[in-house]
């Protein structure tokens, strides 16, 4: 058979790929709907790929001896092009820069706008972009190079063959229209479908808000497909892959209500289906790869072998989940920043997790012999390598990971086509191009069909359905704002109609896209929102013309999902909030903070001290904010050890406070410094200017305050209260000139405001549980020394005014002093009570407990109030 006999007979060309997909579904349909068992495929694909085709045929053919340069690498040449450029140098982001010049170079071809207009025009924009086009064109000369954006014009149009038929195009850019008339010139047979005769609009309906919007949608869907139809419907929202997570949300709670409770099966390929491409380095398998890829090609850090840790696509991920599981939260409260993969792997072979330690020792063999420069193909082939050598992608990957998993395997062999465009790099750098590629590359899995597509405007070109719903038919959105490209000049922009160069253009494509939406299905349904958030909006003017609609009753009412999961048997609802009792008297772990987490949230108060609960640490370049408080406590407990009284204080010139507190800063930093690496000595020393100057602005108060004596610093107490015997430290307790004490609680944190001791549950409860301890009748203040820029001050509550500076007396609602002493102790004594009986309901602060709370992952907070919101019928 010749190669001419091999083409096919018709070819279809449609503007987008999902187009090209559908509209082969559909053939197959149709050929099961008439009975065959076989059937030829037909030869249905998008306009890039026929491009490309057509060149292929010239090569073959030999009537060219140009190379083909993908769009991938294409851009990647702009990019490093522009980056070079002293324009783009003085950019932040001189990739997205040329990413934004490539996608004018393509616009300029397709529009036809010649070069000579970049050279008239003023703006520096323009210029730049000349500068840059002249130099590619040079650069692809040089190489022999044939780009996308150029093809159309240099393609042999003899070598069409097949009848060409153009389905889905809204409307053909000049280089589409000049290759087809070339095409038909040459004697090629060309049809181009013409747009569908605009739709009737069949009147809209007003929905609250967008959220709103997608419900009703989602309803009406619903009913239609209720009772086995077989409808084809679609529900179309402009600025879909943006805004894919609420629309889903929303749908989910109509189409699949068991999901918005316990996730359950992957439920758009159920009850919808969502065409929202994605990037492809998003997709959990291809982001693995690229976490051991990372590790391996730069110096890695703690973070990120504790990311190969929890890497679930490598050999032995299920089996030693647990072992490595238990490494991680090892690491993160073991190790520092500096580490690596040798050490990663010595320790994983100590504690179980074998097969990732023999993994790794494998790869770094395997890293050895990589050069320290090489061309894109030869890393292609290494990446390769390594992931095989650490067993990615592991086993039993779904249809949808097993799709992604193809497409970045398909990507590292195009990547090692960009030999010339690249040229030797490091590992390093050869990564960082390919995890680029991998996010400029939109994903989107084919998911089982379902009878609903939600789709964008733009994508549905060409596509027809039984019935179709159009959301979003506001003035800010129906005809979007203009946005002409920065880089081609304006006058020859509106020229030539290049898409969203001016209001009018803008305008007409809309109203081009809302006719052909209404003539895509015999029912078309328009929505328009009123409100977004607050702001009220307006009905498009494109339906000026048609009138509004009432809604009908039967898209208001439950989804039949919605009436199933209503109708499930109830749960058996059980709240288990207690623990088993502590004996009286017994000495309980966690001092004040028992009393803090209880009033806080009870269960909190349990997990964390009695069941052992805490969040895994997070990796931290330099000290953790634990750290660098209990650096704080050490300073000033040091400095205070130095000074004991306000005579010693006042006595001291400035330079000799600041010598005093260098002193103590130097003492309490010196353990830290004796193990830091290079970056956090550099952190240490800032973190030394930020001790001086708090320390400094707190010794100032301190002048300000009438005699004292430090009577005590970080002091052991305990306290017996409502049957707990309590452990405490008390950070310092001063001796006023009467004899009585004021005691002192360093806070570097916002919330450390004497209002926290007022509540019924007292926030804060610390200090009135040292006035306990040391004895109510000896205690005249209770004080916080707040330690945070700009805010350093004392702050807190005393017997009477004046008699601690940045204290006031208790508020009104206390008759006196020993009025606030004793609703205190009768508050302690209840939460004390509440801890030692077992209370660890999950009762949380509304205000304030979750929100940095660790454990919402263990208590399920979250679950608990959306299926509270569920039972009440107010999930939002
Ligand atoms: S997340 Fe909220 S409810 Fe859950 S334990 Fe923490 S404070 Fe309590």
């Amino acid at each position: 058979m010749s190669r001419d006999e091999a083409r096919p007979v018709e070819t279809v060309v449609t503007p987008t790929r999902r187009l090209a997909h559908h509209l082969k579904a559909r053939h197959d349909e149709a050929c099961v709907a008439r009975g065959l068992a076989v059937w030829p495929t037909p030869d249905i694909l998008p306009w890039s790929a026929f491009i490309e085709r057509l060149f292929q045929w010239d090569r073959q053919a030999g009537r060219t001896d140009l190379r083909w340069l993908d769009d991938r690498a294409a851009r990647l040449s702009w990019e490093r092009l522009v980056g070079r450029d002293p324009y783009g140098a003085a950019i932040i982001s001189p990739q997205g820069l040329g990413r934004a010049a490539h996608r004018s170079w393509r616009l300029l071809h397709d529009y036809e706008i010649p070069f000579d207009a970049l050279e008239g025009d003023e703006s520096p924009e323009v210029a730049a972009f000349a500068r840059w086009s002249a130099e590619y064109s040079r650069w692809l000369e040089a190489h022999h190079w044939l780009d996308s954006a150029q093809a159309p014009l240099r393609i042999h149009c003899a070598s069409a063959g097949p009848r060409l038929r153009l389905v889905g195009f809204d409307a053909l850019t000049p280089a589409q229209a000049t290759l087809i008339q070339r095409l038909t010139s040459a004697g090629n047979e060309v049809v181009v479908e013409p747009a569908a005769s605009p739709g009737v609009r069949q009147g809209w309906v007003a929905v609250r808000d967008r959220d709103a919007e997608i419900d009703l949608a989602a309803r009406w869907a619903a009913h239609r497909l209720d009772g086995g139809s077989t409808a084809r419907l679609a529900i179309v929202v402009p600025g879909l892959a943006q805004d894919r997570a609420r629309v889903r949300r929303s749908l989910d709670r109509v189409l699949a209500p068991a999901a918005t409770v316990c996730g359950g099966p992957a439920p758009e390929s159920l009850a919808y289906e969502l065409a929202a491409a994605r990037p492809l380095g998003e997709q959990p398998v291809v982001a693995s790869a690229r976490e051991w890829l990372a590790a391996f090609c730069g110096e890695p850090d703690l973070a990120a072998c504790s990311a190969l840790l929890r890497n679930s696509f490598c050999a032995g991920a299920g089996a030693e989940a647990g072992s490595r599981a238990r490494l991680d939260a090892w690491l993160r409260r073991h190790e520092t920043q500096d580490y690596s993969l040798a050490r990663l792997a010595a320790r994983a072979a100590r504690v179980e997790c074998a097969e990732l330690a023999s993994l790794i020792k494998a790869a770094l063999e395997y890293r050895e012999n990589w050069p320290r420069r090489a061309l894109p193909s030869a890393w292609s082939r290494a990446f390769f390598g390594l992931l095989w050598a650490v067993g990615w992608p592991g086993e039993r990957l779904d249809s949808a990971q097993h799709q992604a998993r193809q497409r970045w395997q398909a990507l590292l062999g195009e990547f090692g086509a960009h030999d010339d465009v690249l040229g030797a790099v490091p590992a390093g750098e050869a990564f960082r191009h390919l995890r680029d590629l991998a996010d400029a590359t939109l994903f989107e899995p084919q998911e089982i069909r379902a009878p609903l597509l939600v789709i964008d405007p733009e994508t549905s070109a060409g596509m027809h359905f039984d019935a179709v719903w159009v959301c979003g038919l506001d003035a800010t959105q129906w005809p979007p704002a203009a946005a002409p490209d920065p880089f081609l000049p304006r006058a020859w922009q509106s020229r030539r109609n290049v898409p969203g160069a001016t209001a009018e253009i803008v305008a007409s494509a809309a109203r081009r896209m809302l006719d052909r939406l209404c003539a895509s299905a015999p029912e078309v349904v328009l929505s328009v929102p009123q409100f977004d958030g607050e702001a009220p909006l307006l009905p498009s003017a494109l339906l000026a013309d048609v009138a509004a609609a009432a809604v009908p009753d039967t898209w208001s009412q439950p989804s039949p999902a919605q009436a199933i999961f209503a109708g499930r048997l109830p749960l058996d609802v059980r709240t288990d909030g207690a623990m088993p009792a502590l004996a009286v008297g017994d000495r309980t772990a966690g001092g004040a903070r028992v009393l803090e987490l209880q009033a806080a949230c009870p269960f909190r108060a349990s997990a964390e001290l009695r069941l052992g609960a805490r969040a895994l640490q997070e990796p931290t370049i330099g000290l953790d904010a634990k750290a660098r408080g209990t650096l704080v406590h050490e300073v000033l407990a040091l400095l205070w050890t130095d000074l004991q009284d306000s005579v010693t204080l006042t006595a001291l010139s400035l330079e000799a406070r600041r010598e005093r507190l260098l002193c103590a800063i130097a003492t309490a930093l010196r353990p830290l410094r004796a193990a830091a690496s290079p970056v956090l000595s550099r952190l240490l020393d800032l973190e030394a200017l930020w001790l001086e100057s708090r320390g400094l602005e707190l010794l100032d108060c301190d002048l300000a305050r009438p005699a004292f004596v430090v009577d005590s610093i970080e002091a052991q107490h305990s306290v017996d209260i409502g049957g707990l015997h309590l452990d405490l430290r008390l950070d310092r307790v001063d001796r006023l000139a009467d004899g009585t004490l004021a005691v002192i609680d360093y806070k570097t944190g916002a919330d450390a405001e004497p209002k926290a001791w007022l509540d019924e549950r007292p926030k804060l409860p610390q200090l009135p549980l040292y006035v306990e301890a040391l004895g109510a009748a000896r205690v005249c203040a209770v004080v916080f020394g707040r330690i945070r820029a700009g805010d350093t001050a004392y702050a807190g509550l005393a017997s009477d005014d004046g008699r601690f500076p940045g204290c006031g007396a208790p508020p009104k609602a206390y008759d006196s002093w020993a009025h606030l002493l004793e609703t205190w102790h009768r508050r302690l004594e209840s939460l004390a009570r509440e801890y030692l009986h077992g209370d660890a309901r999950l009762a949380p602060d509304p205000a304030h407990a979750c929100q940095y709370c660790p454990l919402p992952g263990l208590c399920r907070i979250g679950d608990t109030r959306r299926l509270a919101l569920i039972e009440e019928g107010l999930d939002e």
